[in-house]
Parts: structure tokens; sequence; C-alpha cells
């Protein structure tokens, strides 16, 4: 591997799945691709407990990887506020950095609205135990999503709003709470108008960008596995609507990354992920 980047700036993918079995066959070339790119620092986000205990193995296993507590609303049939509660235990501080992703999925899984909002409570409790931000993923939920951080002043724990699929509007709400708007790869695809008034609309201090991988690759690798390498073509759509050049913008979504999940200046985080430290790969 060649040294990475020196003095270009890194880039934060705000949100992936490293840890699925999609990748686990090739896993290191990924990172070494991801690295290429000058993608330094993830987060690679669980969806229930076993998969949590993967996803710790992975941010340990990878420099820059860290990763996050929770159950996808998705899957709330299967556990209980109980088992949220229980992540506790695998709480990791410096490598667990986030609770989530957490929320909910009306699109996919609208019959269990009422176990989504007990798991979802849950997590905000995890998140105010262990002191960090939250995941959360609101699909097809927009006013459920707002009502549950209201009621419990969630909003005080610092979060993100991954995937973001809203509109203007519930930007500046999300924004005027002090959390995170999360870019995902459809932004450069030819409808995607709502997103790109988004970005254009939302202050740079609060955008982060993400690729979701192994999910919604960017064009042109729309409807293959996407990996955390095909984030600077989000990233190239995000700088232009902000008029800024790429690397500008990937200096400005990695800070924002580091306020957020790291509590850390990009110099900092810069330090961390030194070209040396990078060579050291998987166990
Ligand atoms: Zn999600
Ligand atoms: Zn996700």
């Amino acid at each position: 591997m060649s040294s990475v980047h020196a003095g270009s700036p890194v880039i934060a993918d705000a949100h992936n799945h490293l840890h699925f079995r999609a990748f686990s066959r090739d896993l290191d070339d990924i990172i070494a691709r991801a690295r290429e790119q000058g993608v330094l620092a993830m987060l690679t986000v669980s969806i229930d407990e076993s998969d949590a205990h993967r996803a710790i193995h992975v941010a340990g296993a990878y420099s820059g990887v860290y990763a996050s507590l929770g159950i996808h609303p998705q899957n709330a049939g299967r556990f209980s506020p109980e088992d949220v509660l229980g992540l506790a235990r695998l709480h990791n501080p410096g490598r667990t950095v986030a609770v989530g992703e957490t929320g909910f999925d009306l699109y996919r899984t609208p019959e269990s609205k009422t176990k989504q909002r007990d798991l979802f409570l849950a997590h905000i409790s995890l998140a105010r135990q262990l002191e960090l931000p939250l995941i959360i993923h609101d699909r097809n939920a927009h006013e459920e999503t707002v009502a549950v951080l209201d009621e419990t002043q969630a909003w005080a724990l610092g979060g993100v709003f991954h995937c973001f699929s809203g509109d203007t509007t519930l930007a500046k709400r999300v924004i005027s709470e002090g959390f995170f708007v999360s870019v995902p790869g459809v932004i450069t695809y030819k409808n995607a108008t709502v997103i790109r008034q988004v970005v254009s609309q939302t202050p740079e201090e609060f955008l982060l960008v993400e690729t979701d991988a192994p999910y919604l690759s960017p064009e042109p690798f729309r409807g293959k596995r996407n990996e955390p390498a095909y984030i600077r073509k989000t990233l190239e759509v995000v700088a232009s609507l902000k008029g800024k050049t790429p690397e500008n913008m990937a200096m400005i979504t990695t800070e924002n990354f580091n306020r957020l999940f790291l509590g850390k200046t990009a110099a900092v985080a810069a330090r961390k992920t030194n070209p040396g430290e990078l060579l050291c790969s998987s166990d």
C-alpha cells in the first residue's frame, strides 16, 4: 500500500455497514480502496446485538473505523427494549461512539410502529446513560421521529438524521436542534431534487456524507454493492452545490464527523490516522 494522502484532506464516511457479511470476503481490499480515496474515518453501524459484536470487532481491527450500538427499527419485533439497554455491556469508549441506528421505518415495516417506538425510547435511555449521540433512521416517519425527540428532549444528546430523506423544512428543524443532516449517494441520482435543495440550504457545518454501504451506491455504481471508496462521488455533488472543491468539502464534513462522534478537531483526528498506523490491517 502506498503512503496515504499525506497533506490532502481526510474523508469521513458517517454511516456504513462495513462489518456486514457482504464484505466478509474482501474487507482488507475494501479498506485499502477506501484509504486510496482518502476515506480514513468511518462509522460502521450495528443493527442488532450479535451484529454489534461484529461491528466492534471490525472497528478494533482497522484504525479510523468506529462502531455504533443499536438495534434497527426493522428488527423491532425480534428484540425488546431490555435488549437495547443490554448493549451498554458492549460499550468500548473510543471505539463505540454512537447509539443507533434507531427511529422508525414505516416504509418497510409499518406494522411494528408501536414496537419501533419502544425500541427508540430505549435507545434514547442508552444514549443518555453512555453519553453518546444518536444515529436516527427515519423512513416515511418524519413526524413520528420528531415527536419522540421532542417529548423525550433527546435533541440535547446530539445526533444525526442518517440518509436524510426529508425536505428543507425538516432539515431546518433538525439543525435548529443541533443535529446533523447526513447525505447519501442518492444525491447523485437524476431525480434527487429535494435532497439537493436540502444541501443547498443547509449550512455546511451541519452536513455529513455517508455511503450506507453495502446499500445505495451513488452513480455510476448504482445497483452494485456500495463501498466506502465510492463516497467521493457523493462528496463531489455536495461540494458543487456548496460552491466548494471536493477537498474543501471533505475537510468540512470530516471536521463535522469529528465534532459529533469523536469530540475532536480535525487536526487531532488527522494525527491519529497517520500513514504508518494505517499499514496495520485486520486480525
Ligand atoms: Zn438506516
Ligand atoms: Zn444503515
